[in-house]
């Protein structure tokens, strides 16, 4: 059903439905939560979502600052998911949708201070008005 090659532990809760790109798939936990995962924490450490590793006692939780949809207010950008990535530099990264439908990365401290509000395109194209 997927080609995407993922050798997921054997006590992964997760099931990959769909490779988004190189780096991210759209997977489902075992309790039914849809999620998008990067590749190479599915097959290491991440095991089950957030909500499932509090219910199973919390262990490996990860130590994150959560961005909310609140945190967006005032800004094109829908919060699909919060730290799905993390890059060399510590910075988590989350993955939101612009007013124009595009989806991207965007670090999260961009998203809190509001340096980021839109895509590149949908700045540019604002630019020229
Ligand atoms: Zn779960
Ligand atoms: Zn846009």
């Amino acid at each position: 059903m997927s080609n995407t090659h993922l050798t997921l532990p054997k006590n992964s809760k997760w099931t990959v439905l769909e490779e988004i790109n190189n780096y991210i798939v759209k997977a489902q936990c075992g309790c039914g939560h849809i999620e998008y995962p990067q590749k190479w924490d599915l097959e290491h450490d991440y095991l089950m979502c957030d909500a499932c590793r509090r219910k199973f006692g919390g262990q490996g939780v990860r130590k994150r600052k959560d961005i909310t949809q609140k945190d967006l207010e005032g800004t094109e950008w829908t919060l699909l998911q919060t730290h799905i990535k993390k890059d060399v530099y510590g910075h988590w990264f989350s993955w939101v949708r612009c007013s124009c439908g595009r989806e991207q990365y965007v670090t999260n401290s961009n998203l809190k201070s509001k340096r980021s509000t839109m895509c590149k395109e949908c700045a540019n194209a604002k630019q020229k008005h």
